[in-house]
């Protein structure tokens, strides 16, 4: 039996997840679940999944999920704070760690299950962005595994297959986009949260919709599939694939490009991460080739999608920078989906923030909060800013 502790179990991964794992019950079952501030949502899933343990970020709603699980009649113990979930991450009756929560807030969690030598199945990428090689570390030291969830590193690590990855036989890996809701919209002023959440292909949590749409997502996927694989910037490449079919490939040597295929539904990377070596089914449907007709490709625009240019930047920077990049982004983000900033200025904040935050590389996990709460402190003022010079366009 195969014991899961599922990090950000309320989100939209998490819920990819316990299909996943209800769908086998016989392989997998849930020792801990965890959720940022839902309430509701993590008793409800107590009482389908029975877990040991259930975590609720906000220190002040323990009361509330302790009242909850006990109206359930559920022995699932409660527990709060972001040291819990740290602790749920490395307990010693847990094997696989599943990371869905959104944002640097799944960081300290997901380094605690790598340094216990768990198998961790990566989705929270703004962890790896964040701390880079101090998570592969992390994981090498700890002795355990790191599979990728993200469906386009999931392709990877399947095209890849028994290749000599960082050796000879690879020229490059092949990144596919579906360019986000925006694609064909030559201008991105008046863009409300609502239209930059509705993803032509994917329904997904709120910051990575937007990230979508600005093709930060893409760029963030980059730096991920560089610290997975161990490919620098230069033999990454990113292609506009707009029906999400190809969810990436990988070019060797002697020319062959190898894709993997699929519907867009999460639950086939999860599935294939759950059992790695082996195959089980997830759920997903089949494709049809005939009612499909065509895949279509183009390349990123990078002028009106300038996410994705800093994000190639900073990797060239190093660790430092994609942290203040990941920070500023995931502050611009919040600032435009409550109304205070506009889609359109979500890279113009990045860049002042990667401009005013002169960050070394960072040798420890402490030294990436450090940085991290440097640049979402400048790229608060940088919001604050913009709303100023909106409200005065004279001055
Ligand atoms: P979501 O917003 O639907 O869910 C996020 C989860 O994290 C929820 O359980 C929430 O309660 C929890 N959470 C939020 N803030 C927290 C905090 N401060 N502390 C602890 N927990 C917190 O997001 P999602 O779409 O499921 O995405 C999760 C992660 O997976 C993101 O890093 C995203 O980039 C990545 N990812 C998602 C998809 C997808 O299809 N949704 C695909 C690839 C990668
Ligand atoms: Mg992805």
């Amino acid at each position: 039996m195969n014991r899961i502790t599922l990090l950000g179990a309320t989100g939209s991964i998490g819920a990819s997840t316990l299909d996943v794992i209800a769908r086998h019950p016989e392989r997998f079952s849930l020792f801990a679940a965890t959720a940022g501030r839902s309430v509701d949502a993590l008793v409800s899933l107590c009482i389908r999944f029975q877990p040991r343990f259930a975590v609720v970020a906000d220190e002040q709603r323990l009361g509330s999920l302790r009242d909850g699980l006990r109206a359930a009649g559920l022995p699932t113990i409660a527990r709060a704070g972001e040291a819990a979930l740290a602790e749920v991450a490395c307990a010693p009756e847990c094997d696989t760690v599943v990371a869905a929560i959104v944002g640097a807030a799944g960081l300290v969690s997901t380094i605690a299950a790598a340094r216990a030598g768990k198998r961790v199945l990566l989705a929270n990428k703004e962890s790896i962005v964040s701390a880079g090689r101090l998570l592969v570390d992390a994981v090498r030291a700890g002795g355990g595994e790191l599979l990728p969830v993200d469906s386009e590193h999931s392709a990877i690590h399947q095209c890849l297959a028994g290749a000599q990855v960082a050796g000879r036989d690879v020229r490059r890996l092949i990144l596919t986009a579906s360019g986000g809701p925006f694609r064909t919209r030559g201008n991105l002023d008046g863009i409300t949260p609502e239209q930059a959440c509705a993803h032509p292909n994917w329904v997904m949590g709120r910051k990575i919709s937007v990230d979508s749409a600005t093709l930060m997502n893409k760029g963030l996927e980059v730096i991920e599939a560089s610290w997975l694989f161990g490919f620098d910037a230069g033999r990454i490449d990113v292609v506009v694939h707009p029906q999400s079919v190809i969810h990436s490939m990988v070019e060797f040597v002697d020319g062959s490009v190898v894709a993997q295929l699929g519907t867009p539904d999460m639950r086939t990377p999860i599935a294939y991460a759950l059992a790695y070596p082996e195959r089980i089914d997830s759920g997903s449907a089949t494709i049809d080739f005939a009612r499909l007709g065509t895949l279509s490709f183009e390349a990123p625009d990078l002028q009106r999608f300038r996410c994705l240019a800093l994000a190639y930047e900073a990797l060239a920077g190093g660790t430092g920078r994609t942290a203040t990049l990941n920070a500023a982004n995931e502050v611009a983000v919040e600032a435009f989906l409550g109304g205070r900033l506009q889609f359109a200025d979500i890279p113009s904040i990045i860049e002042q923030t990667l401009g005013a935050v002169d960050a070394d590389e960072p040798a420890s996990i402490e030294a990436v909060l450090e940085i991290d709460a440097r640049a979402r402190r400048a790229a608060a003022r940088c919001v604050d800013r913009h709303a100023v010079a909106i409200l005065n366009p004279a001055g």
